[in-house]
Formats: C-alpha cells, structure tokens, sequence
C-alpha cells in the first residue's frame, strides 16, 4: 500500500540501537529526528551512523533531521532536584543567582530574561503546567506569584505568555552543532523558536559555509513555536524550505485552543508557498507507555493528513517511550486510513493560479492530466526534486514516483507528501532513460502493462530545473520496440 504521508520519528535511548532502526523503518519512518537539545556530538554521529546502515540495509533511502536546541529558556537547578510549588506563593527566577534553587527562587540560564518582563506578565514554566504572575522586576530578580502551582524540576523550559522574549534563534550552541549536523551530512536542519525571516535566512548561511565541498545543501525547516512567528509567517516560508507547526511550545505562547485553527492555516499557507510541512509534538503520546493510541489521538493524526501535512512526527513516543515500532505501525495505518478521504479538488487549486516558469507549469500540467486522464501514476524524472515538490502541492488520488540518479535528491524527498522515490541513471538518450523509467515501475509491480501514466522529463537530458516534456504512455507498449531496435542497430 502506498502511504502519502511521511513518518518523522526522533530518535533516543528508547531507539538508538541498529535492530530498534531497522524496524522502525520497516514499519514506515521516512525521516529521522537527531534531536540536539540532548545528547552529545558523539551520541548523534553513532546514531547518524546506525540510521544510514539500517536504511541500507533495508534497501531504503530515509532523510536524517538535525533539530538545534535554540535559546530555550530554562530555569536552573534546585537543591532537590525539584520543588512543588503552592497557589499563592511568592517565587523570584533570578538571573545573578548561581546557586541551587529552593522553595523560594531559583537562578536562568537566560541571562536577559529580567529585561524582557514587565510588571503583570504571565510566565508558563514547564509547558504551561505551572503558571507565574510577574509582580515585580528588581534588577536581576523577577518577582512572581505562584497563579498555578505544581511540581517543578531542574531546567524545566520558561515562556512567556503572548510571547516577546529577545532571545536571538541562534545559540553559540546551535552554531556548533550545524557544524556538527553538516559533518553527519544530514538532509534537513530544524531551527527552533525563529521569530522572522533574517532567523532562517542566518542559519541557512551557516549551514551552507559548514556544507563539505561537493556535498548537497540542506533544506531548511522553520519551527513554528513564537507567538511573533505568526504575523511573520509570509516572508518565514519564503526563507525556508519548510515549516514545523511545534505545537508543544506554540500551544504554550499563544493558548491551545488556538492551535488546531493556526495548526490548518499554516499548512495551507506552506502548501500554497510550495513550502513543506511537519506536524508536531503529542500526537501519540499516550504510546510513551501504552500499546494502543487514544481515540482522540487517532483523531489528531488522521485530522493533520487531512490537512494536508506532509508528515506527522513522533517526539518522545520513539525517543524514550516502550513502543517506538508500534507507534509507527499505529501511525502508519491511521494516515493510510485517513488518505482515502482526501478531497481531491485539483481544477480549482489550479484556478487563477499563474506559473511563469516553464518546470513549474510542465509539473502542474502533468498533475492535470494525470486527474483527468486518470492515469495510474505520475513519474517524474528529476534531479533537484523540484518537480516533485510542485507535483506534491496537491491532492491528487495517483502517486508520484521521482526516479532520479541524486542520492542527496531521493533522501530530501523523503519528507515530501505523496513522493517515492527510485533510483535511475539519466544517459542522454531520451527515447531509453524513458523506456528504462517503464520497465522499473513495471518491475517493482507499480504498474501493469497496458495502464497509461504520465511522465515528465527535461530536453536536454540531466540539466537542474530542465523539466520541459509531459509524455503520455500506455505502459509497455514501446518496450518492445525498442529493445527490437536497439538489437538492430
Ligand atoms: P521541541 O519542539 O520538541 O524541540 O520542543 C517541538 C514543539 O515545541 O512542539
Ligand atoms: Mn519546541
């Protein structure tokens, strides 16, 4: 069964090990998760490593996501490891302060914490669990009163309720491990917390100086977790390559019950903008410790397919939780259940729309014949994946298969909707890459002789952004003619 909608799973203790990684892509992840707020350079090469051996051994190419901390704030530690606090309490975070914290203050990491505050500000500690009043900044000390209480450990996260923390995207940590991440040859960078397109634009930069010479680039993704990223969403897509809708630290800024409307709008937004989408955080998380999902889970990851997301992604449900295979399995068959209601209303995408370049408008077209001849599939020979990309824009019931030679193309492509990939070796002649790109979906049962299928193709063969030609075919028909002629000649 082709499933359209990708599987993002972020690796951990719980699925470190060769054999945990070989079933969690048996069982359907397409793109793994490096996260950097854990672990250390050493941990994430051999993790790297593992993930490459078991995708090759699996005869799969999956896309490797390096996720940089970014300037979470957090508080410090306490003499206890952690403290419960009491509604109505008074609490002070003070940014001198180096000690351990107690009942009553506790130190930052975030040393200009103090002078993002005012007075009557609301403070979210731990995901929103515990909630703090601002009353007073002295100095270093913001003095708070406890409005929920609750059990608060060491380095739990701080926001700020409507966000407006200064805080710049880029750590000198973030910076390092970019460096770290394009050693690893990863294929895609998530930046967390950028509040505006220069964020991205900055880290794109980097990423692209820490690139080894001859290697590929790597996309980039947007995290989506500020309250200020959101006005900012426009010019946010045009610096990225995707977005995360992270709705663990958005939900806290902005109030959850705003987040499933923000959560569909900037899927449609990213669709629209031919950006990439990555639904995120809690979607199974009751799987941490129990082998089946809520009903209102199964809901949530059918709801983000509909949506039209391009993946939905499992945080500490592989990282640390006791069934990192079943959860991809459970997630697998929800999004293949939920996609065969996708509405497929490809005409009036396409109204009013205007492509000016010549791929895009061949992609597009090829799209629409596909609908309305209803072929069988869509190939789509490529080597940047940009018609792919443009191709996965839509809803459309065919799958696309992006057959390339680019090793770096197939492993990007991972994440994209409704894209699978094949390798194929482009020679220069046309009439045989075209015959060639047949037989291999023949052969790997895509296809029966006799169906029709649409490809696209560049003249001359192999140029980047070359794609120019939309060729109807009713699969192995020249095949044989072909191979007649070729043994004539
Ligand atoms: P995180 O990001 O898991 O790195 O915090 C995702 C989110 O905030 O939802
Ligand atoms: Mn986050």
């Amino acid at each position: 069964m082709f499933r359209a909608t990708k599987i993002v799973a972020t690796i951990g203790p719980a699925s470190s090990e060769y054999e945990t990684l070989k079933a969690m892509i048996a069982a359907g992840v397409d793109v793994f998760r490096l996260n950097f707020s854990h672990g250390t350079a050493a941990d994430h090469a051999s993790r790297a490593d593992s993930i490459r051996r078991a995708a090759s051994d699996a005869g799969r190419e999956v896309a490797i996501m390096a996720d940089l901390q970014g300037p979470k704030i957090r508080v410090g530690k306490f003499e206890n490891g952690r403290i419960d606090l009491v509604k109505g309490a008074r609490f002070t975070l003070d940014a001198a302060f180096e000690g351990l914290g107690n009942q009553d203050q506790v130190g930052l990491d975030y040393k200009e914490l103090p002078r993002d505050v005012n007075e009557g500000d609301v403070l979210l500690l731990n995901d929103g669990l515990i909630v703090l009043v601002v009353e007073a900044v002295e100095g270093s000390r913001i003095v708070t009163r406890v409005k929920v209480g609750g059990d608060l450990s060491n380095n739990k996260g701080i926001n700020r309720q409507g966000g407006g923390l200064s805080a710049p995207a880029l750590t000198a940590k973030d910076m390092d491990d970019i460096r770290t991440a394009m050693q690893l040859g990863v294929d895609y960078i998530a930046v967390s917390f950028p509040k505006n397109a220069t964020d991205m634009t900055m880290a794109r930069q980097l990423a692209g100086i820490a690139t080894p010479v001859g290697a590929a680039r790597p996309m980039m993704i947007a995290k989506i977790e500020r309250a200020e990223a959101i006005p900012a969403l426009e010019e946010i897509l045009k610096a990225s390559d995707g977005i995360m809708v992270a709705r663990g630290d958005l939900a806290v800024e902005v109030g959850n019950a705003a987040v499933p409307a923000l959560q569909k709008r900037m899927i449609k937004m990213a669709r629209a903008a031919n950006k990439l989408t990555i639904t995120a955080t809690q979607m199974m998380e009751s799987m941490i410790v129990n082998a089946v999902p809520t009903r209102a889970e199964v809901s949530d990851v059918a709801n983000a397919v509909l949506d039209g997301t391009d993946a939905v992604m499992l945080s500490a449900e592989t990282a640390s939780g006791k069934y990192p295979i079943e959860v991809v399995q459970a997630m697998a068959a929800i999004s293949l259940e939920a996609e065969k209601s996708y509405e497929v209303e490809l005409d009036k995408d396409f109204l009013n729309q205007m492509f000016t370049r010549v791929d895009q408008s061949v992609a597009n077209g090829a799209l629409f014949t596909a609908w309305h001849l209803k072929t069988r599939a869509i190939a789509a020979l490529t080597d940047s994946g940009s018609t792919a990309l443009w191709m996965s824009r839509h809803n459309i019931d065919q799958p696309i298969y992006a057959l390339t030679p680019n090793l770096a193309t197939r492993r990007k492509l991972a994440l994209y909707r409704n894209v699978q990939t094949f390798n194929l070796a482009q020679g220069d002649n046309r009439d045989e890459v075209l015959a060639a790109a047949e037989e291999l979906l023949l052969e790997k049962g895509l296809v029966l002789r006799g169906e029709l299928i649409v490809l696209t193709v560049g003249e001359p063969m192999g140029k980047p952004g070359g794609t120019n030609t939309i060729k109807i075919v009713k699969v192995g028909q020249h095949l044989g003619s072909l191979a007649a002629a070729q043994h004539a000649a």
